[in-house]
């Protein structure tokens, strides 16, 4: 969106810096160029209107405000070594097999980082980032939108380098001139106006969000359903061969029951290690119940005259 009330506020001197209005001599003694058309421009420092930049000659060029405004944001950061990067919020979901749902987020505020290394024009790969930074041991890429934005092409190749960008929009703001402090605060120190194309430390951020999301899913109890389902459970059952026989020990709330097939040599070695356990009888169920407690001493016995491990069933 294109603010038709801005006025051009930035020229380029015969060094080929960026210059503000106000920090020129008035008229043609500027010494400037329009950056956009290499015309020569007039500082228009009159007593009504806001001090502008105008084309001296009666001009065609229609991009010299945007590119002028463009070229003093990267200029900016290329003196300032630095800025304000905006905050970072990510949020991820898990979903457990068994249906729990945890989500964890990765927070981190809006900071400084200092640039080690700053670049303007530099190509990298098929794209060439207004500024290119490094901070710490990472590049960054800076893009600073007047009027054009990172567009989808682009972004796909930043997504494909993965490395970190951010946008800086200057596109709407709210005034008929820019002045050099004003473009630092909104280039330099604030972060209102800026944002993330693709993190700084995108992995290890989107790693942290989904390591918490599943410490979340994890704490998260069971569904009711899935309570009862494991209560009503089928007991547990530890199965031994003795004697070429299968032996049972099935494990109730009230005590261990031991099923066998019928043998008559096998029910007296039962009905002894039972006896010897505190076990009964239990006419009704034809089986033997021995005490919780005894468990262990029951399966070391079985075990003992086991062919083979027991497996539990
Ligand atoms: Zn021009």
């Amino acid at each position: 969106m294109e603010n038709r009330s801005l006025l051009q506020s930035f020229a380029m001197d015969k060094e080929g810096r960026i210059r503000s209005v106000d920090e020129v001599a008035r008229g043609l003694a500027c010494e400037c160029v329009c950056p956009c058309c290499r015309e020569a421009v007039i500082a228009r420092q009159g007593d009504i209107r806001e001090w502008h930049f105008a084309h001296v000659a009666d001009s065609e060029c229609e991009g010299g405000l945007e590119t002028a405004l463009h070229l003093a944001a990267k200029q900016l950061l290329l003196e300032h070594r630095g800025m304000t990067v905006p905050e970072i919020r990510i949020q991820k979901e898990v979903r457990l097999p068994d249906g729990r749902v945890g989500i964890g987020s990765t927070y981190r505020p809006e900071r400084w980082v200092d640039f080690t290394e700053v670049a303007s024009e530099k190509s990298v790969g098929q794209i060439r980032p207004d500024i290119v930074a490094v901070v710490g041991t990472t590049m960054l890429f800076v893009e600073v939108a007047v009027t054009h934005f990172v567009d989808p092409d682009k972004q796909a190749v930043l997504e494909k380098l993965g490395l970190p960008t951010i946008e800086i929009d200057l596109a709407n703001f709210q005034g008929e001139r820019w002045t050099w402090e004003l473009l630092a605060e909104h280039v330099i120190e604030h972060a209102l106006n800026k944002c993330w194309v693709h993190f700084l430390d995108e992995k290890a951020l989107h790693d942290e969000a989904q390591a918490s999301a599943l410490q979340a899913a994890l704490a998260t109890p069971l569904p009711a359903q899935e309570a009862v389902c494991t209560s009503v459970a089928k007991a547990p059952r530890t199965r031994f061969w003795v004697k070429n026989r299968m032996v049972d020990v099935i494990e109730r709330p009230f005590g261990l029951a031991i099923w066998s097939p019928y043998d008559p040599e096998l029910n007296v070695l039962i009905k002894s290690i039972m006896q010897s356990l505190g076990g009964r009888w239990q006419p009704r169920f034809k089986n033997w119940l021995v005490p919780l407690e005894a468990k262990s001493w029951l399966l070391r016995e079985l075990g003992e005259r086991s062919g083979q491990p027991p497996e539990v069933i």
